[in-house]
């Protein structure tokens, strides 16, 4: 069952039958470009200092690692959510840039590609060689929001074997570009994620998710607390998109 609430000119909630319960949709037209002034945004959560979230931000102590890869355009805008990301999460990490050399670089010597996950936007291309990549990939359980599949094509059953996930910030035409720039993402597990929600944001695809909405997403289903979860989409909500929608005025 879904249920949505308005709240006037700012917010759209919608709460859903699942433990996924709270999501938002933007219904305000934001520009998705809207910058922080570098020079001026405080140097850890990368906001106008007016703006700064970093003390008020809940920081849990996740079990699955989250890496960040941001594409730098990101960096600034107002209404990303990648630093929020980082802050909330203990067990995480981002990186800035367009490539990395290898899963190791990033990951560390101790990981195994077949532990870790990358977030996998569903109309991307075909990244692989591997003819299974044309057929849908089934979902891992009745109510599942996403999908898992190895490298050799085969849906992954076995989800607690995911240790890590990886999660690409940037706008659809930049992760393309990032996917095409790293070849070692193809050593990992693929998450494709099924939101039970249409959009979150009127400047998104329709299976498009902010980056902290995508990783609660994926958290969720791999395990993670659920209070760790809802707790992110909140943070989410309080930190970025109702001071977005002031600092629009
Ligand atoms: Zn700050």
């Amino acid at each position: 069952m879904v249920r949505a609430v308005d709240v006037p000119g700012v917010v759209t909630l919608i709460y859903t039958g699942t433990r996924h319960a709270l999501f938002i949709r933007l219904d305000i037209c934001l520009d998705a470009k809207l910058k922080f002034n570098r020079n001026t945004a405080c140097a850890n959560c990368f906001r106008e200092k007016q703006m700064c979230i970093c003390e008020a931000v809940k920081s849990f102590s996740n079990k699955v690692r989250v890496l960040i890869l941001q594409h730098p355009q990101e960096q600034f805008k107002v209404l990303n959510s990648a630093r929020l990301t980082r802050l909330a999460l203990k067990n995480s990490d981002l990186r800035v840039g367009l490539s990395w050399p290898n899963f190791k670089k990033v990951c560390g010597d101790n990981s195994a590609p077949s532990e870790w996950g990358i977030l996998y936007l569903k109309n991307e291309l075909h990244l692989s060689s591997n003819n299974n990549d044309n057929k849908p990939a089934k979902r891992t359980g009745k109510d599942s929001a996403i999908s898992v599949t190895g490298k050799n094509g085969r849906v992954v059953e076995d989800l607690p074997q995911i240790k890590g996930i990886v999660v690409i910030d940037g706008s659809w035409k930049q992760a393309k570009a990032m996917w095409w720039r790293n070849p070692w993402f193809l050593r990992l597990n693929r998450i494709s994620l099924n939101p039970s929600h249409p959009s979150l944001r009127k400047q998104m695809k329709k299976t498009g998710l902010s980056t902290i909405e995508a990783a609660a997403l994926a958290l969720g289903e791999l395990g993670e607390d659920e209070g760790i979860c809802q707790s992110m989409i909140k943070q989410y909500e309080e930190l970025v998109v109702k001071p977005a929608a002031e600092f629009k005025q």
